[in-house]
């Protein structure tokens, strides 16, 4: 049985998973890790499909340094441990910029092509890249895949696609790309089976966890998203604050001194729910917080998927199904339900009980709108494309233009 790496390769840690390929073209998810702590203190951990821990251990941070000896590290683990030789890896990036549309094997081109998309995404894309740059210098003959959060947005519409500046700035790759699509990409192949009533119809698909945006899916294809040229935009997430008046931006450098990457560092790292409730990023914790600031930055977060809500059925002209997934829609009954009470004009009417249960259809039988909870699943999206992708035939160009 022929096995699959998936790896998604940030920071701090290198997270990855396992598949077997079945002989009908199947795929078993074998293992789950991740090496975190790194640059200080990396640990390797992992557990098989029962949970059963396989391996924890701190690893020497000599030996160890950075990300792309992180995955070296947990792929000799692999080798050397579980005896797991993968046939290919398959890769999580960021960003593919105006040129890549669908999924594509790498070699040091397409790796010198995506180089140049470090500035649209410089805290996620270098280290995407590292890990793929070490393998292809120790293990050339091993093939790699790279799967790009933006791939599935591509197609667009030109109104859906473009800022209001001018062309040669369009031209030069300044755009509203939108990601987190290996989500929706994900959770578009899976609507026939999980809710087929929705599938061929408007959807709108909520990926709600520490980072966050929307997606308008019409008959499973992406339409519009909330996030655009990084994925700064749309609604507020952990410590991202979304949609943010342009001024603000200048404000804080022209008035308070900061310089680019003090900027950055601010949007990216201080604002969305840990900026605003003073308390924390992560919902569970202000969920558990009897502090009023920690209430407002619930209603807050409710109140801008709302709006997005709306700005994203204008998009399709009306919408017919509401999904939300990732850490906070899989999860949390109380942000579902703050949510949909500010979806009643839309037709999304939460089944209370249901809603509570985190069952897959949380609406009533007689919400116009029907709403579903779907484990979202980047991982296997990426074993499916580097299955695919690798397997023999022929395959669409690696090169395939936006128009
Ligand atoms: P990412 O993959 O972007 O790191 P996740 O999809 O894991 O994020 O989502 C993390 C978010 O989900 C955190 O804000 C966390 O608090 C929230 N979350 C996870 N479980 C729950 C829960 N049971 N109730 C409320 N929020 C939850």
């Amino acid at each position: 049985m022929d096995t699959i790496l998936v790896a998604n390769s940030g920071s701090s840690s290198v997270k990855f998973q396992v598949f077997a390929t079945g002989p009908d073209g199947g795929l078993e998810r074998q293992v789950r890790g991740q090496v975190d702590g790194i640059g200080t203190h990396p640990r390797l951990r992992a557990t098989d499909t029962d949970r059963k821990v396989l391996v924890e251990r701190s690893l020497d941070n000599q030996t160890v340094p950075d990300v792309q000896a992180a995955l070296i590290a947990a792929g000799n683990w692999l080798r050397d441990e579980l005896r797991i030789a993968p046939v290919a890896i398959g890769h999580r990036v960021v960003h593919g910029g105006p040129l890549f549309e669908r999924p594509v094997r790498v070699d040091s081109g397409v790796l010198q092509q995506l180089e140049k998309y470090v500035p649209l995404a410089p805290l996620h894309q270098p280290y995407n890249l590292a890990a793929i740059r070490s393998v292809l210098a120790r293990f050339p003959d091993i093939p790699q895949v790279a799967c790009f959060d933006t791939a599935f947005h591509r197609g667009h519409g030109e109104l859906a696609d473009r800022y209001a500046i001018p062309q040669d700035l369009y031209a030069e790759g300044v755009r509203r790309y939108g990601f987190h699509g290996l989500s929706y990409e994900y959770i578009a192949s899976i609507l026939p089976q999980v809710a087929p009533e929705i599938a061929s119809t408007r959807v709108i698909v909520a990926h709600l966890g520490s980072g966050a945006s929307m997606c308008a899916l019409q008959a499973r294809r992406s339409v519009e998203s909330t996030m655009g040229f990084t994925a700064l935009d749309g609604i507020p997430m952990g410590t991202r604050p979304g949609q943010i008046d342009p001024g603000v931006v200048l404000y804080l450098m022209s008035e308070k001194g900061m310089s680019p990457a003090d900027a950055q560092a601010f949007l990216y790292h201080e604002c969305g729910l840990k900026g605003l409730s003073g308390i924390s990023n992560d919902m569970r914790e202000l969920e558990n917080s009897s502090d009023p600031r920690a209430q407002f930055a619930i209603d807050y977060f409710a109140y801008r998927v709302a709006l997005n809500a709306g700005m994203l059925a204008a998009a399709m002209q009306g919408v017919d199904g509401f999904v939300f997934t990732a850490g906070i829609g899989e999860n949390s009954p109380k942000v579902r339900a703050a949510i949909a009470a500010r979806l009643a004009w839309l037709g999304v009417s939460l089944d209370p009980g249901a809603n509570a249960r985190n069952e897959q259809r949380v609406s009533r039988y007689e919400s116009r709108t029907p709403a579903y909870v779907v484990r979202t699943d980047e991982e296997l999206m990426i074993a499916r494309h580097t299955v695919t992708l690798l397997a023999p035939g022929p395959h669409p160009s690696q090169y395939e233009k936006a128009s």
